[in-house]
């Protein structure tokens, strides 16, 4: 069912019906294939691209598209709600865009963001190491300084979109402690640089999720973003729009479980009469619709702040807590509707509540989140 949305502007609708069309012709007719097969869906980001969703939220001077944060997530919320793996993918690519945006050179601008923002590249975000995922600061990967540029050693890991996407922003480090990691912007085809067989994992399936490998990778200087030892601050700064993004897919993905709860309760009988119709199970799908309804509050109160140039880190933590315990909890419940039946492959809520997992776990895992809601109000 459609979500009757208020939004700012005749042209937010336009392009809310814009996504729905996209999403349902282009998305909807093959998820269900790649997601079982995980085969990764050719052509699907050019198209996405053409259409002009990949960089919603950039200012248009620079090819992007010049809406307010508030509707590019609403934009991301419809993606979701058809195909979380490819949500998630153009969420992170609006991610990477950021570290140039907003603490890039007028030259680098020139030079590289028009193409990441025009649609024809797609970005990716290497922050986690194996060994430091929530504890960012302790990553080792090492960029070392010689003459034009620098040599990376290490290896990042968890990269969605790794080994496809055209380009990655690569958070390594030039000196010690918090303050001793810079940001760069690494293309795929970087000689030293090469990318691990995809994560098997519980969800996602279509988009891969590899590490990364530099071996005497050389990157020269005007690919760093920021001064030496800003990376840090880049990459946290990037993770506040990017929780909103998360945010955004958790809620499509709740909307998507409670629409087939709901149509599914309106079809099958028990006892007589549509299950629907008895309260026990009408009041777990009204706290469903609850929980819908308040994460995507939350998160466009948030988006709001952040389109208003008001400070919004707490509040994109509180709305990736509340959107993708949400998500959890709503995709479980629309497992519990359908009964038996929601416990098989056959039903797409069992990929739902496989798919909400992940939201719980990155950009930031909501005990990292709390710990950031937590810092705020110790001030
Ligand atoms: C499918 C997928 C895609 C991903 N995509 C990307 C990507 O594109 N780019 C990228 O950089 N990373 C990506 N990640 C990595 C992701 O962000 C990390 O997995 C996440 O930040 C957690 O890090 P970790 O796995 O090392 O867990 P750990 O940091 O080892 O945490 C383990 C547990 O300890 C808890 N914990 C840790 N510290 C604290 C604390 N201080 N207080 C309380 N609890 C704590 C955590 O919440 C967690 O429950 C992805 C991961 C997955 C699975």
């Amino acid at each position: 069912m459609a979500v009757d949305r208020l939004l700012p502007t005749d042209e937010a609708r336009d392009l809310l019906g814009l996504t729905r069309d996209v999403a349902d012709k282009v998305l909807a007719p093959i998820v269900d294939q790649h997601e079982k097969a995980e085969t990764y869906p050719e052509g699907v980001f050019a198209t996405l691209g053409e259409a002009g969703l990949l960089s919603l939220p950039y200012p248009e001077e620079w090819g992007g598209g010049g809406q307010p944060y508030e509707v590019y997530l609403q934009v991301l919320e419809e993606i979701a709600a058809r195909w979380a793996a490819v949500a998630v993918a153009v969420s992170v690519h609006s991610l990477s865009c950021h570290p140039l945006m907003a603490f890039g050179t007028e030259e680098q601008k020139q030079r590289w963001l028009p193409e990441m923002l025009g649609g024809a590249t797609v970005g990716a975000y290497s922050l986690s190491e194996p060994q430091a995922g929530s504890d960012a600061a302790a990553l080792a990967c090492k960029a070392t300084a010689v003459d034009g540029g620098y040599r990376v050693n290490g290896a990042k890991a968890w990269i969605t979109h790794g080994g496809i996407a055209d380009f990655y922003n690569l958070f390594a480090r030039t000196g010690e402690g918090s303050k001793g990691i810079s940001c760069f912007l690494v293309p795929r085809d970087t000689p030293g640089l090469s990318f691990g067989k995809p994560e098997e994992k519980m969800g996602l399936h279509a988009v891969p999720t590899t590490s990364a490998h530099y071996d005497d990778a050389f990157v020269p200087d005007e690919r760093r973003i920021g001064t030496e030892g800003q990376g840090l601050q880049i990459a946290f700064s990037a993770l506040d729009s990017g929780r909103l993004g998360i945010a955004a897919v958790a809620v499509g993905l709740a909307q998507a479980a409670l629409d087939e709860a709901v149509a599914y309760a309106h079809e099958r009988t028990a006892f007589g009469r549509k299950i629907i119709d008895h309260q026990g199970l009408g009041f777990l799908l009204a706290d469903m619709a609850a929980a819908v309804d308040s994460a995507r509050a939350t998160y466009i109160d948030a988006a709001r702040r952040r389109d208003a140039g008001l400070p919004y880190s707490r509040n994109a933590s509180v709305a990736k807590l509340v959107a993708t315990d949400a998500a959890m909890k709503v995709t479980t419940d629309a497992v519990q509707v359908l009964g038996g039946y929601g416990y098989t492959r056959d039903f797409r809520v069992e990929r739902y509540m496989r798919e909400a997992k992940i939201t719980q776990i990155f950009e930031g895992t909501n005990q990292i989140q709390r710990l950031v809601i937590s810092r705020h109000l110790a001030g």
